[in-house]
């Protein structure tokens, strides 16, 4: 990524920033009430093959700071990324752990680590696109919510959407490319977040992906 078109980025980044700072939580948490939602507790957004919980470093240091957990037993690298030409894989951003398909802090119909849980689980089923309120699925979903939970939900709504924008940007000035290349059984595996990178073993990464890519590639 040459310098005008990260600066490109960053505009437009800078941008969507100042239309996130403006936007209202009063009139979000009014649109969330006419929805409504009430946690059923089900857990099924926190279990199966959909549960996919991206993260930042901020929260994965918060989680590592909850359980004392190593940064790789909390979170690991997402599968889409591409290859340099020292068989390295890049990649963006975490993804939360999990133990096989479902997060790996649910356990027993509650989550462990309630007060350190991302951005995206507590404002989970709502997030923003550019600014405007969606759902996702969701039992809940219709269920009665108060004025102030409402509240609570649209400004932590606000939040996420500044963070995510701010995450964005830190990552692409701190952001490095790379000549593209062939995986090698050499290589390792680079993250890139707002913290500049990461640069792990493969034998490092926990979980299915690290396994899956050994076996894949013959290593
Ligand atoms: S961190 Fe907690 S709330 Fe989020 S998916 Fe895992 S168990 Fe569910």
């Amino acid at each position: 990524m040459n310098r005008p078109i990260k600066n490109e980025i960053l505009d437009d980044l800078d941008s969507q920033l100042v239309g996130a700072e403006s936007l209202s939580a009063r009139a979000m948490a009014r649109e969330i009430q006419r929805i409504g939602f009430k946690c059923e507790g089900c857990g099924d957004c926190c279990r199966g093959e959909e549960n996919c919980v991206a993260l930042f470093p901020f929260e994965i240091r918060a989680i590592v700071a909850e359980t004392g957990e190593g940064w790789l037993e909390a979170a690991g690298p997402p599968e889409e990324g591409e290859w340099d030409c020292e068989g390295s894989f890049h990649t963006l951003e975490w993804r939360l752990a999990k133990a096989g398909r479902d997060c790996k802090y649910y356990s027993e119909g509650r989550c462990r680590i309630y007060g350190a849980r991302p951005l995206l689980c507590q404002t989970y089923p709502f997030y923003l696109e550019k600014g405007r309120l969606k759902w996702s699925e969701c039992r809940g979903l219709g269920g009665e919510i108060g004025h102030s939970e409402a509240t609570k939900l649209a400004e932590l709504l606000k939040r996420r959407q500044i963070v995510e924008i701010r995450e964005a940007m830190e990552l692409v000035r701190r952001y490095e490319d790379f000549e593209r290349g062939e995986p090698s059984p050499r290589g390792r595996c680079i993250v890139h977040d707002s913290d500049g990178y990461h640069d792990i073993d493969w034998s490092e990464i926990q979980g299915a992906f690290g396994r899956r890519i050994k076996l894949f590639r013959g290593w």
